[in-house]
């Protein structure tokens, strides 16, 4: 019943007997949760790993996050596999310890930075942050993706904050055409602003002498391309906002798919990832592919509806 409840989160819209299955399997597995532990029937260890799937089903959870409580009801189970334990235990340890390695160089670099002082009205979310790459990419093979998606995650943040609340729609038409043109002698920006232009055009200097070196020269180009698109569609909201329009549903999915950021993210994944993401990788992702458009979808769609409930009580 477990098996069947998980498998049907691989559904796809329209597929109702899989829509039946997951209702099914819901029904009765909650209906195990909520009986009475006294029986013997029931099993107090198999209630806790139904309560735990039901809260969060393996297709929903970070999959190295969700280990520790596999490794947890494991243990738990009569008769298990002590060296098979031990060895689960070990290697989640020894990849936690690599986590907080890197963590720590970018806790550095954030603090080095010091935007909290320099940009007070930008919010503090390093760990936050880190954490989701972490929940993208847990491989320990791609601790530069994490540190590349990290920073500019930051960064990007940021800059959603100086677009959504800080700017003044001046400004944010220069700090656009500053990232458009990608010119580092530009001087008319406003302290705050060239602090945050400076702390990217750096982050993607870093990109690139680590990807040319890999033999892949391409990423800078692509990551420019990235934050241009990514900026524009800050723009396009900031725009509306002070002009007090409210988009067509297009116009807002459009624009949604780069405001809110999965494709700039994405894109500065694959660039920490070496051989993994040819440039062949980059023109699929750039070439806005089904998958993309409708993550993006989800995300802006998922986030506005948070941030109304948050803002509009
Ligand atoms: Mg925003």
């Amino acid at each position: 019943m477990m098996s069947l409840y998980e498998a049907a989160y691989l559904q796809m819209p329209g597929e109702t007997i899989l829509e039946e299955a997951m209702e099914f399997a819901e029904g009765h597995l909650t209906k195990y949760t909520m009986a009475d532990g006294g029986d013997d029937q029931y099993d107090d260890l198999l209630s806790k790993r139904i309560a735990h799937m039901l809260k969060r089903p393996l297709r929903k959870g970070v999959e190295k996050h969700e280990q520790l409580f596999f490794i947890w009801a494991y243990e738990q189970e009569k008769g298990h596999n002590q060296t098979l334990l031990k060895l689960a235990k070990l290697s989640w340890n020894h990849l936690q310890h690599m986590y907080q390695q890197e963590l720590r160089s970018l806790t550095k670099w954030w603090i080095d930075l010091d935007f909290v002082t320099k940009l007070p009205f930008a919010r503090d979310r390093l760990i936050e942050i880190y954490f989701w790459a972490v929940g993208a990419m847990w491989e320990p093979k791609f601790t530069f993706s994490r540190y590349i998606v990290t920073k500019l995650t930051m960064l990007v943040s940021v800059i959603d904050d100086m677009y959504d609340v800080h700017g003044t729609i001046d400004e944010l038409e220069l700090f656009t055409s500053a990232i458009e043109r990608w010119d580092t002698s530009m001087k008319n920006l406003p302290d705050y602003m060239r602090t945050c232009y400076d702390a990217i055009i750096d982050v993607l200097d870093e990109v690139d002498a680590i990807t040319t070196k890999e033999g892949r020269p391409y990423c800078l180009e692509y990551a420019k391309e990235a934050h241009k698109n990514q900026v524009r569609a800050y723009l396009a909201e900031a725009r509306w906002f002070a002009q007090g329009k409210v988009p067509t549903v297009e116009e807002y999915r459009r624009v949604g798919v780069y405001s809110c950021a999965y494709p700039s993210l994405a894109c500065s994944a694959l660039c920490g990832m070496g051989e993994k993401a040819p440039k062949e990788a980059f023109d699929w992702l750039f070439s806005e592919p089904k998958i993309l458009v409708a993550i993006s979808d989800h995300c802006r769609i998922m986030d506005d509806i948070v941030s109304h409930e948050v803002y509009c009580i």
